[in-house]
């Protein structure tokens, strides 16, 4: 085992895995909302625990180091899993099944090493054993969804080539017969194992910070794009959807309605009930309205209690028809305040955009419509 090539390759393994456990902490450190993110930088710290037994294993007892191996590299696998799950909105795997896998894989390296010694089994089985968790880790991230997520695809690729290329370890070994005690044959093995762990790792690092750069962006985008209160549009990002919107359809000679929305009295839900019921009215009249439309359909929030909504591919009597529904829902369904429901109702204005039309002319006749609602005596529909 003391070839120049593991010479050389150990501590590259183990300068690596330090830079790269390194960088995973510190990118934790400053972002610790991901999801996952510690467990991947504990995987790797488990990965640089390894090297160093491997690199200090003459100074060591003989009989520790296949025990202090095994853990290590489950630990390191099982946190993959355990942060690729974290990542992927996946609930944690039970406590108990960690403790139980531990055991038994503690159990079977002790009785491996000590009681009846066989290497090459016993490799086979840390193979075995961290192969299948690594394929594991690819298909929690695979079956999350990768078509929408590209970032995802580095990662998935390393978890995969790594645990196919130990597995494929682990049966050279057991088919193969492989005897360890032959230094020649063990040298071979262990330098392909320490090779591919390099590619694998520092690949698979890469992608652990791609896809933290990518929850990072999701976040920045969600804040600017975002109304904090609701987490609908808001009208900054609102108006340049409808901008798109106004000249997709208008290319498509499809019609394209507006409902302007605005609560009311609001006012007096403040001054009666808090402000934090009123905002609990805000979030409750923004879930009835998603929950009502369609998927198309866009909804931003305009102002402190004011709403807009596009509805793509619908004229003025269907949107007419959508405003009434809305209407009637909100009337319908008080909200659940501290001290007992709170009532509540909108009024709306409706209107077409023209073919050729500006959206800023439509703005202001379905806001003119609006205020005739309001003057008409609140709680009703006006078209434009
Ligand atoms: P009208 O029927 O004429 O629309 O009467 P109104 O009371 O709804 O209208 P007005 O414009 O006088 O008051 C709007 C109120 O909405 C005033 C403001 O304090 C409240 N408001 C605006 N944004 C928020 C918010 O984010 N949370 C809460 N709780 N209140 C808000
Ligand atoms: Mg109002
Ligand atoms: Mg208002």
């Amino acid at each position: 085992m003391n070839s120049p090539t593991s010479q050389i390759l150990m501590p590259l393994a183990m300068v690596l895995v330090t830079i790269m456990t390194i960088v995973l902490f510190a990118v934790h450190h400053a972002n610790r909302q991901i999801p996952g993110l510690q467990s991947w930088a504990r995987s790797y710290l488990c990965g640089l625990l390894l090297a160093i037994a491997l690199l200090a294993r003459h100074h060591a007892p003989e009989w520790l180091l296949p025990v202090v191996t095994a853990v290590l590299t489950f630990l390191a696998t099982w946190l993959n899993v355990a942060a690729t799950r974290a990542y992927t909105g996946r609930s944690p795997w039970q406590p108990a099944y960690l403790a139980l896998a531990l055991a038994i894989m503690l159990g079977l390296s002790i009785h491996l090493s000590w009681w009846q010694p066989n290497p090459t089994l016993r490799l086979a089985l840390v193979f075995g054993v961290n192969g299948t968790l690594m394929l594991l880790s690819a298909r929690a991230m695979f079956t999350a969804g990768m078509r929408l997520a590209p970032e995802r695809y580095l990662f998935t690729l390393a978890c995969g080539a790594q645990g196919l290329s130990v597995l494929a370890g682990s049966l050279i070994l057991l088919i193969g017969h492989v005897d360890l005690s032959d230094s020649e044959r063990f040298r071979t093995v262990f330098q392909y194992v320490v090779l591919s762990s390099i590619v694998m790792l520092v690949m698979r690092a890469f992608g652990v910070l791609m896809l933290a750069n990518a929850h990072i962006t999701a976040e920045l985008r969600h804040f600017a794009e975002r109304d904090p209160l609701t987490s609908i549009y808001n009208r900054r990002s609102f108006m340049t959807l409808l901008d798109k919107s106004v000249n997709l359809m208008q290319r498509m000679h499809s019609p394209l309605s507006l409902l302007g929305l605005d609560l009311d009295h609001f006012k007096r839900i403040n001054d009666t009930w808090g402000h934090s019921s009123g905002d609990q009215a805000l979030r409750h009249f923004v879930q009835l309205v998603s929950d009502h439309l369609r998927n198309e359909d866009v909804i931003g929030r305009i102002g402190g209690e004011e709403f807009i909504i596009f509805l793509p591919n619908t004229g003025l009597e269907a949107a007419a028809g959508v405003a009434e529904r809305l209407r009637a829902l909100i009337e319908s369904q008080p909200v659940a305040g501290p001290h007992g429901p709170i009532a509540l109702t909108v009024s709306i204005g409706v209107t077409l955009i023209a073919r050729g039309e500006t959206q800023e002319a439509a703005l202001q006749r379905v806001d003119e419509a609006m205020y005739r609602a309001k003057a008409k005596g609140r709680n009703r529909v006006e078209l434009a």
